[in-house]
């Protein structure tokens, strides 16, 4: 048995295909180039993403204030300067100002704080909450209807002491899923409405920092990409969807090519020999047909390899293709390795579960497919205690 220590799984992060991702989105604007490090990084993980990128970005969109937070002790921690950070998701006012003594910018998506700004005022010390307003053009999450902004954000004005509005952002519904974008557009025309009433509201004295695209608009919908890009999934070398990648070829004519940043790998625990007729785990769902060599792997649905991949998957080793065999179980998985010929059974196999070995590959993509889901959710569920190893 190999000590666990040497065969738990792990996860290698490209720092050049990083890089390389984010050179192609800044050929896609003259304007800045946001990166979102929300949910982990996408499961890449924050601290270690964020040291690659921290000085080829301009701005930083998470969700969550404990995300904010912990990339401005990370700054502090490595002498990095601070990197303009803005909060995307909902943040209470005490976390708004807080977030705001550190300067990290907020967004106004409801009237959540409305009945307490009057309190707002004195714990921020002569600062403002820098904040960017969000505007719902169609997605029905977070933000405000562009008819509403009048009536519902005329507090801007009258706690013009306690808010400073930098910019109006937007998220668009529908433009991973089709390849022609008639509801793109009319959200983009629902922002420009937006845009200008926040204007007149706001005036005469603003020029507000405009963003709305995502990855697969700064692709494929030029006009979306305005003053800011955010982009999440492919600046980890992932494509939002295959739709947006047909799009791409026929908006840019070649589609850029993106390099997936992460591969997930585990060594072997157990590996054995059994004869013809054996069960392997749960629910007896796999009989081996004939005399097999399996390898037990300490990986399973606990690290976000998904149960759903039961009896579905393979996984590489040697840079071939070896079946998961049975259930995904909490902890491990079982994997036929018969086909790699003879294997000594004391010297542990190293599997790909994500990523490339020699010729083979196995994308998100695949695994999502596979899974029944989308790519995004599967390196999103990749578990926090996961080591993540940065490579270059
Ligand atoms: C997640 C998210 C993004 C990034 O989306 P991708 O498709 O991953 O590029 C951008 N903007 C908002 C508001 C988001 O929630």
């Amino acid at each position: 048995m190999a000590d666990t220590a040497d065969c738990a799984s792990y996860l290698e992060i490209n720092a050049s295909h990083l890089r390389h991702n984010l050179s192609i989105f800044r050929t896609m604007t003259s304007g800045r180039l946001g990166v979102v490090l929300k949910a982990n990084a996408y499961g890449h993980g924050l601290v270690e993403v964020l040291k690659v990128v921290h000085s080829e970005v301009d701005i930083i969109f998470v969700i969550s204030p404990v995300d904010a937070q912990k990339i401005r002790s990370e700054e502090v921690r490595l002498g990095l300067s601070r990197k303009r950070v803005l909060v995307i998701g909902a943040v209470s006012l005490d976390e708004a100002i807080e977030l705001s003594l550190n300067d990290v910018e907020v967004t106004i998506g409801d009237l959540g704080w409305l009945s307490n700004l009057t309190k707002a005022k004195s714990p921020l010390k002569g600062k403002k909450i820098v904040s960017h307003v969000h505007i719902d053009t169609g997605l029905s999450r977070e933000g405000f209807l562009p008819e509403r902004i009048p009536s519902q954000l005329s507090f801007l004005k009258t706690f013009n002491d306690v808010f400073e509005i930098r910019g109006a952002f937007s998220h668009f519904a529908n433009t991973e899923d089709v390849t022609e974008q008639a509801y793109a557009l009319e959200q983009l025309a629902s922002f420009e409405r937006g845009i200008s009433q926040l204007n007149q509201l706001l005036a005469p004295e603003h020029n507000l920092e405009r963003h709305f695209a995502a990855s697969a608009a700064s692709l494929v919908l030029p006009p979306a990409r305005y003053d800011i890009l955010r982009v999440g999934i492919s600046l980890y070398g992932l494509w939002p969807s295959a739709e947006t990648k047909l799009s791409a070829k026929i908006v840019l004519g070649e589609p850029p090519k993106l390099k997936p940043v992460l591969t997930w790998k585990v060594g072997s625990q157990i590996i054995k020999q059994v004869p013809a007729g054996t069960f392997v785990g749960y629910g007896c769902t796999h009989r081996c047909e004939q005399d097999s060599t399996i390898a037990v792997f300490p990986v399973g649905y606990f690290d976000g390899y998904p149960r759903l991949l039961s009896s579905r998957s393979h996984v590489l080793i040697r840079g071939r293709r070896c079946p998961v065999i049975g259930r995904v179980m909490m902890n491990h998985i079982v994997v036929d390795v018969s086909g790699l010929g003879l294997v000594d059974l004391a010297t542990p196999l190293l599997a790909v579960l994500m990523g490339s070995d020699g010729k083979e590959s196995v994308s998100a993509e695949q695994l999502g497919t596979w899974a029944s889901t989308i790519n995004y959710e599967i390196v999103a569920r990749l578990g926090e205690h996961l080591e993540r190893r940065v490579v270059e």
